[in-house]
C-alpha cells in the first residue's frame, strides 16, 4: 500500500552541534557587544573616573543590558537563517484560539512546579540583584526588554526556527523537549533553566499544535510580565510570600501541579483532535497536478502550491528514477521551509523506446521544452512503430513532521497516432488508457482521476491519511 522511507536524521538542520554552535555564537556576540558598550559607558565618565567619583549608573547598565541582548539575538537569528539557507517564514496569526484557556491553566500550574523545584535550588537573590535594581529604577526600558522584545525574538529563534526544524527530524515529543532544553540552556543559570525549560515545554507544544507563534509569544509575554511585576511589586525576584516550608511541601506541590499541568495538556490534545487540519505544500509548480490531487483530498487537508512559500522556487530533479526524483523534490522543500510536503514525480514509459522518456518525460524535447514540443518529439520517435504500448507512472512522496512515505500508481495504455482532446495536460492528448476508447485529454477531470496513475497513488495516500489523523505527540 505504501512504503515508509527512513532518512538519516543528520541530513536535516539542526544537528546537535548546530544547536551548540548557535549557543556559542549567541554567547560570543553577547560578549562582543557588551565589551564595547561598557567601554563607551566608561569613556563617557572619564572625568568622574579621574576624580575617583565614578559609580556605575543603573541607566547605563540598562543600555548595556538592552544592546547586549537585542543585537546578539537579532544577529543570531539572521546568521542562522543565512548560514543554513533556511526560510522559516514566521507565522504570527492566531489559529485554534480554544487552546488558550487550557494553556493558561497549564502555565499557572507549571509556575507552581517551578516554585516547588526552586525550593531545592540555592538562593537566587544575590544573582538577580542588578536586574531587580534595573527594573525598579528603569521600568519602561526594562519592560520593553523583558516583556516585549524578549518574547518576540526568543519565540522566533526557539520555536519559529529551532523547534520548527527539529520537528522535521524527531517525533514531536522529542523535538519539544529538546527545544525546551536548549531554551533553558540559553538563560545560562540554573534558576532560569528550570523556569524556561518548563515554560519551553508549553510554548513548544503550543507552537507545534497551532503552527503559529501567536500563542507562544502571548504566553511568553504573560510569563515575563508576571516576573516583571512581581519584582516591581515585591521589590525582589523571590517574594517571601511564596516561600515554601519544608521539602515535603515542595515535593507535594511539584507532584500535584505536574499532574494538573498534564491534565491541561491532555485537554489541549482532546480539543485539537477534532479540529486539527494539515497544510501540505505540493513540491511542484504545476497547477494541473495541484488541481487533480486537491479534488481527492479530505476536507481536513489543505494542499497549497509551493509557490505560496516563495514565488520563484525552482526544484532540482536529478534522480535516477521517479522515486529518487520525487524524494529529492520533497526534501528540498522540507529542508528549507520545514513544512509538510507532498511531491509528485510522473513519467511516461514507452515499451518501444525501452521505457523512455520515463524519468526524463518533462525534458524529453530539451531542457525547457513545452508540453507541445514533448508530444511532437514522442510522435516522431514512434513514427512507423507498431508497438505503441506505454504506461504512466506516478510516485508520490509525503512528508509529515519527521516521517516520510511513498505511494505509487500506474496505468497501462497506448500512444495514439495523433493528439486527441483538449483537456488534461502534458502527454494526455496522446495517451489512451487500456480498456478505454478515449485519450486522457478527452475525459473529464473526475474520469481521469478515477483511473489515472496519479489518481491511484492519491487514493492510496488518502486511505493512509484517513487512518492517521490527527498528528499525535508520539508520532
Ligand atoms: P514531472 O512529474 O513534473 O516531472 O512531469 C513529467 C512530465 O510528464 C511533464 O512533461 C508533465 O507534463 C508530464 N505529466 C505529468 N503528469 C501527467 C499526466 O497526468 N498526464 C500527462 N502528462 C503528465
Amino acid at each position: 500500500m505504501h512504503d515508509e522511507i527512513f532518512l538519516p536524521k543528520r541530513k536535516f538542520f539542526p544537528r546537535f552541534e548546530d544547536l551548540m554552535g548557535i549557543f556559542a555564537i549567541f554567547l560570543l556576540l553577547t560578549i562582543a557587544v557588551a565589551i564595547p558598550t561598557v567601554v563607551v559607558v566608561v569613556l563617557g565618565h572619564l572625568d568622574e573616573i579621574k576624580n575617583q567619583e565614578f559609580k556605575i549608573r543603573t541607566l547605563d547598565l540598562g543600555w548595556v543590558f538592552l544592546s547586549s541582548y537585542l543585537i546578539p539575538m537579532l544577529l543570531t537569528i539572521y546568521l542562522v537563517i543565512r548560514h543554513y539557507k533556511i526560510s522559516p517564514r514566521f507565522e504570527f496569526r492566531p489559529k485554534y484560539a480554544g487552546l488558550l484557556p487550557y494553556a493558561l491553566v497549564a502555565w499557572i500550574l507549571l509556575l507552581f512546579v517551578e516554585m516547588g523545584i526552586s525550593y531545592f535550588l540555592p538562593d537566587s537573590q544575590s544573582k538577580f540583584q542588578s536586574m531587580t535594581r534595573l527594573i525598579l529604577q528603569h521600568p519602561v526600558l526594562m519592560f520593553f526588554l523583558i516583556s516585549i522584545a524578549a518574547p518576540i525574538l526568543e519565540e522566533m529563534l526557539f520555536r519559529g526556527i529551532i523547534l520548527k526544524y527539529l520537528l522535521k527530524k524527531y517525533r514531536p515529543l522529542t523535538a519539544i523537549i529538546l527545544s525546551a532544553f536548549i531554551f533553558g540552556l540559553f538563560h545560562m543559570n540554573i534558576w532560569q533553566f528550570v523556569g524556561a525549560g518548563l515554560l519551553g515545554l508549553l510554548l513548544g507544544y503550543m507552537y507545534w499544535r497551532s503552527g503559529t507563534l501567536f500563542y507562544s509569544v502571548l504566553l511568553h509575554f504573560l510569563n515575563n510580565s508576571l516576573a516583571f511585576f512581581t519584582v516591581w511589586h515585591f521589590k525582589t525576584m523571590e517574594p517571601e510570600a511564596m516561600a515554601l516550608h519544608g521539602s515535603g511541601q515542595a515535593l507535594l506541590l511539584i507532584l500535584v501541579a505536574s499532574l494538573g499541568a498534564f491534565l491541561a495538556f491532555y485537554g489541549m490534545e482532546r480539543y485539537m483532535k477534532s479540529r486539527y487540519h494539515r497544510v501540505i505544500y505540493l513540491a511542484s509548480g504545476n497547477p494541473h497536478k495541484l488541481d487533480e490531487i486537491r479534488t481527492l483530498l479530505p476536507e481536513n487537508i489543505r494542499l497549497e502550491s509551493m509557490h505560496a512559500l516563495a514565488p520563484d522556487i525552482r526544484l532540482q530533479e536529478t534522480g535516477k528514477d521517479l522515486s529518487a526524483n520525487s524524494l529529492q523534490k520533497a526534501m528540498q522543500l522540507a529542508r528549507r521551509y520545514a513544512v509538510d510536503v507532498l511531491a509528485d514525480d510522473t513519467g511516461l514509459e514507452v515499451d518501444a523506446l525501452n521505457g523512455a522518456p520515463g524519468v526524463h518525460s518533462a525534458r524529453f524535447a530539451g531542457a525547457d521544452a513545452t508540453d507541445e514540443q514533448n508530444r511532437r518529439k514522442l510522435l516522431e520517435a514512434l513514427q512507423g512503430q507498431d508497438n505503441r504500448q506505454a504506461r504512466f507512472r506516478t510516485v508520490l512522496t509525503l512528508n509529515l513532521g519527521h516521517r516520510w512515505f511513498r505511494f505509487d500508481g500506474s496505468v497501462p495504455g497506448e500512444i495514439l497516432q495523433a493528439p486527441r482532446g483538449e483537456g488534461g495536460f502534458g502527454y494526455d492528448p496522446l495517451f489512451r488508457p487500456e480498456n478505454h476508447e478515449q485519450s486522457f485529454a478527452t475525459m473529464s477531470a473526475d474520469e481521469k482521476n478515477r483511473i489515472s496513475h496519479r489518481g491511484q497513488a492519491v487514493q492510496k495516500l488518502v486511505a493512509f491519511l484517513k487512518k492517521i489523523p490527527p498528528a499525535g505527540i508520539l508520532d
